[in-house]
């Protein structure tokens, strides 16, 4: 089964009333005061297309590469019209008929290749001292060197020198009675952060679950959907669902919001087997709250010196209704002092391909959370997503600001007594 084509959206793009009220929570309308890039505009457009009054052209891809697919307009419109996936479909017509760009067809190759981005990743991590410049200290590298579509300004993490994946056996036993957990560790965790995949292993071990890692699954395919790549997010979809069903786990977890957006929602639409595993993909926040952690971190010893802690939602568990449960694991943690800041729901701008194309726009969204971080007097700022994470922390040096983003699974773990 393939992805949907911007056609099979024809009646949902008729649903759209004209009302505007997406303008309020579009972020790069917020910046860019354009019609063309709020979601009214961007289905007007779609709709043109179908009716032959605009040609696909230059223009017209430029107009749809202007959305964050954060999907903060969908969940306030009055009839629910799916402008995410409306630009998804039109990206994909654009892919089709121009061809990838050759950002897209780097990616693609990446993706659908992942000797590759071991072997990119593991020259990367070797040559880092080279290639890249510690700041500050601990906060993440900026490029010595200008590389194509990485702007030198940029923040990003170190790249792991030893991929999560490479380092644990894929079946890791634990109680009898206990569920078989899969662990979709996404590639963010596997490259880049595998000291969120380490925290997810420490705490579902001290619950004594049945840990099992797929060697062999791949990408989410959101990076591909955020490129129009639907040929990539087919091979991947194939490729997650044959590592997936080889044995039968009583739930898929995610600690990456973007993953789970990829796995639980678009996965779902390849076919009914998939539909069945997607069924299976929880956030691992909601599992930890489901399974009584929030009562066992309550009954953990107090501190005497509690950091405090601020939380940032990503629009792709936000827009999912997942707000709760990432809040009430900071607030039973003994060691953290929680703090509601404001504009904690508000986009960090990264937005996958979006901050790539746009890394002025990503960078003026991202900018309008660090009031926020500042008079929130936090010294972490905690979330749920690598991507997010790396956003974050890029925002808060941009702005001179002392905090430093970690995910809410690494405090967890650092509280959690060890099992035994
Ligand atoms: S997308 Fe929804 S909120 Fe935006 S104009 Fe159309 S109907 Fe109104
Ligand atoms: S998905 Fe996000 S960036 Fe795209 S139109 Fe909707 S609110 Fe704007």
């Amino acid at each position: 089964m393939s992805s949907k084509k911007l056609k099979d959206f024809e009646e949902q793009i008729r649903q759209c009333v004209k009302c505007g009220t997406c303008q309020a929570y579009c972020p790069v309308f917020g910046e860019q005061k354009r019609e063309s890039v709020v979601a009214r505009g961007k289905i007007a457009l779609a709709q043109a297309l179908l009716d032959g009054d605009v040609e696909l052209d230059r223009r017209f891809a430029g107009d749809m590469s202007q959305c964050l697919l954060c999907g903060s307009c969908v969940d306030k419109c009055p009839n629910l019209v799916p402008a995410d996936e409306i630009v998804m479909a039109a990206r994909r017509e654009i892919t089709e008929k121009h061809g990838p760009t050759s950002f897209g067809r780097s990616l693609s190759l990446a993706l659908k290749n992942p000797s590759l981005m071991k072997w990119g990743a593991r020259g990367a991590s070797l040559f880092s001292p080279i290639l890249f410049k510690k700041v500050p200290e601990g906060s993440g590298l900026r490029l010595r060197f200008p590389a194509p579509y990485v702007t030198r300004d940029r923040i990003i993490p170190e790249i792991a020198s030893r991929p999560f994946r490479d380092r644990h056996p894929e079946f890791i036993p634990g109680e009898k009675d206990k569920p078989l957990v899969a662990f979709f560790t996404g590639c963010m965790i596997h490259f880049m952060y595998p000291q969120i995949g380490e925290s997810v292993l420490a705490i579902l071990r001290r619950m004594g679950m049945n840990i099992w890692i797929p060697s062999e699954q791949g990408c989410c395919g959101l990076p591909a959907i955020s490129a129009g790549d639907g040929a990539t997010v087919e091979e991947l979809a194939d490729r997650n669902l044959a590592a997936f069903e080889k044995r039968e786990p009583d739930v898929i977890l995610t600690a990456c919001a973007s993953c789970h957006a990829g796995m639980s929602r678009h996965f779902a639409e390849f076919g009914e087997r998939q539909k069945e595993l997607a069924k299976k993909v929880t956030d691992i926040h909601v599992f930890l709250e489901r399974e009584g952690l929030i009562e066992e971190l309550k009954n953990l010893p107090a501190k005497t010196d509690p950091v405090r802690v601020a939380y940032h939602d990503p629009c792709h568990l936000r827009t999912q209704g997942i707000t709760k449960e990432p809040r009430a694991l900071l607030r039973a943690l003994p060691g953290v002092d929680y703090i509601e800041m404001e504009g904690a729901d508000r986009c960090c701008g990264l937005g996958g391909t979006f901050s790539v194309y746009h890394y002025e726009t990503s960078k003026k969204i991202g900018a309008r959370k660090a009031p926020g971080i500042e008079a929130s007097g936090a010294e972490l700022v905690a979330t749920a997503c690598p991507g997010c994470m790396m956003q974050l922390q890029d925002i808060i040096n941009q702005a001179g600001l002392p905090q430093k983003v970690v995910h809410i699974l690494d405090l967890i773990a650092k509280e959690l007594p060890e099992h035994s």
